[in-house]
């Protein structure tokens, strides 16, 4: 039987795991190293590079390096997400004519999807590589966090990839997975998910190889390049003091500024001062300018503070939803690379009273817990069989006067089917439209549209008589599919959410033939 590979696709890095004996472990990249840069770069000279060599490049070549692209995927344009990475990323965002996200480079629009199926294919290769065999099939990890729109919009990169995914799960539940299979005992846990763009919370029971994910919470929005933006900012605001200039729209020097701000920021993690030196970081008419300031980890921890207790109401509210306490917690997990940093662990050591987890790496858990659910769906886990998730929003339609109706509550276990019976408000009506909407807002208006289908054809009756059944549906990939059926004529109307936006089946299938396959060095 031909592995099936687990696939940690983060926003700044990218790891990639298989089972051997049993056992997750990681697969090197080409370059030996067991992550990898979730960076695309294209050169000018037509070349595609990913990785390493991609990142090795982004100083010189800002405009055309795709860095954090799953900040971007299953995201709309005009969405205040995207509106915040326009901000930030040193390449072009334009909207595609459905109003998706995409990116611009020498005129070619990009999908992110595109970009996120290169970075895979160059995973699936190095696996390939490594393991000797051809690699068709793959578990692929999200945040918990991730809508409807997002998880399909991954699942159409692999597709893309050329990769079969046997399921889409989310990170904290794998890195559980992972954890659960070393610790071997019975427990409850918070794994707490902070990588380069999002932060997960989630809390799980595990019991006799039972893993079920009691609540979860997150934000899209708040990862280890925020902690970076803040350096970012506070650099060139003192540079700006000091020399007059303002960096702050020149690509390349910021690139670099950006680039050195990161490291500093992970060497703080282990000691007390760094210093940042970019030498000729610019011109003026009295000669070159440089940056040279050394940065203590008290200063950055001044500067971001505020970022790291962002994250308490939100693991406040997972306790909640799950009807615990911080006591009741025996372990905590911290997952993804921004973890790293003392005063986070120290924040989170304080709220639950207790030390995390030591000895885990955050930034192959996740991989090596998508290897493990691989196995459990082959067959060849057989003690660790069950794995509950939940949806991470309220899903429901919209009904009168902006009114939301609520028909999967969050933090349901997944897969999970119900039906609501509605009717008509106006006499005669033959047709109605079903508004799906995510979010947890009594005003329809004030949550995520996530499309909409009408019903047509139903009997003319007074209003209130007819009876339309709408049924919702959330796969064990947490994939939403609503359908809607007049119980007078059996008429019925369904959808795939993910059709109000996306690609769409025809442009992943003509993707899917356009795409190369990474090609291995010395490999025709
Ligand atoms: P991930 O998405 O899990 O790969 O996490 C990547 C994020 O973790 C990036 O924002 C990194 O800057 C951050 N990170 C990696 N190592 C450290 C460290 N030692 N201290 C603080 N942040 C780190």
């Amino acid at each position: 039987m031909s592995h099936v590979i687990g696939i940690d696709l983060g926003t700044t890095y990218s790891c990639v795991a298989y089972l051997k004996q049993n056992k997750p472990e990681i697969i090197p990249n080409l370059d030996g190293h067991v992550v990898t840069p979730s960076v695309v770069s294209f050169t000018t000279d037509g070349q595609v590079l990913v990785g390493n060599l991609a990142q090795r490049q982004a100083v010189a070549n800002p405009e055309r390096t795709i860095t954090a692209v799953k900040r971007l995927i299953g995201r709309k344009f005009d969405s205040p997400e995207v509106e915040e990475a326009k901000k930030r990323v040193p390449y072009r965002l334009e909207a595609a004519p459905n109003g998706d996200i995409m990116i611009m480079v020498d005129n070619q629009l990009i999908s992110p999807q595109e970009i996120s199926a290169i970075i895979l294919s160059y995973l699936k290769a190095c696996a390939e590589a490594y393991l000797g065999e051809k690699v068709s099939e793959a578990v692929i990890t999200v945040p918990a966090h991730f809508n409807d729109h997002q998880r399909q919009a991954t699942k159409d990169a692999a597709s893309i990839a050329g990769l079969e995914v046997l399921r889409v799960i989310n990170e904290p539940t794998a890195a559980s997975l992972a954890f659960g299979l070393e610790s071997n005992k019975n427990c409850r846990v918070a794994v707490f998910d902070m990588g380069g763009g999002t932060f997960d919370i989630t809390i799980l029971e595990i019991q006799d190889g039972v893993f079920n994910v009691l609540s979860t919470n997150g934000d899209t929005f708040l990862g280890g390049e925020d902690f970076d933006n803040r350096l970012v900012s506070w650099l060139l605001e003192d540079f700006k003091k000091e020399t007059g200039l303002d960096l702050s729209q020149n690509k390349f020097s910021l690139q670099r500024i950006r680039e050195a701000a990161e490291r500093a920021k992970r060497e703080l993690s282990f000691v007390f001062e760094t210093e940042i030196n970019l030498p000729f970081i610019a011109v003026d008419e009295s000669g070159s300018k440089h940056i040279l300031k050394k940065i203590s980890r008290y200063k950055l921890e001044d500067l971001t503070r505020d970022l790291v207790w962002k994250t308490i109401p939100l693991i406040e509210q997972a306790l909640e939803d799950a009807r615990l306490r911080p006591e009741n917690i025996d372990e905590i997990v911290l997952v993804g690379g921004q973890t790293r940093m003392p005063y986070l662990r120290q924040v989170v050591a304080d709220f639950f009273h207790k030390e995390p987890r030591s000895g885990i790496d955050p930034d192959l858990i996740v991989a090596m817990g998508a290897a493990i659910q691989g196995g459990i769906i082959k067959g060849v886990m057989t003690d660790l069989a069950i794995l509950l998730d939940v949806t991470p929003f309220s899903l429901g339609i919209e009904t009168e006067n902006d009114g939301y109706q609520i028909i999967i509550e969050k933090n349901t276990t997944i897969p999970t089917r119900k039906t609501m019976a509605f009717t008509t408000v106006e006499h005669n009506q033959v047709r109605v439209r079903i508004h799906v909407l995510e979010g947890e807002n009594p005003v329809a208006s004030m949550n995520k549209s996530l499309g909409w289908f009408d019903l047509i054809g139903i009997e003319p009756a007074p209003a209130g008589v007819p009876q339309i059944d709408v049924t919702f549906e959330i796969d064990a990939d947490g994939i939403l599919r609503v359908s809607a059926r007049d119980a007078a004529t059996g008429r019925e109307q369904g959808m795939e959410i993910h059709y109000a936006a996306g690609l769409t089946r025809g442009e992943v299938e003509i993707l899917k033939e356009k795409h190369r396959p990474f090609a291995l060095p010395g490999k025709k």
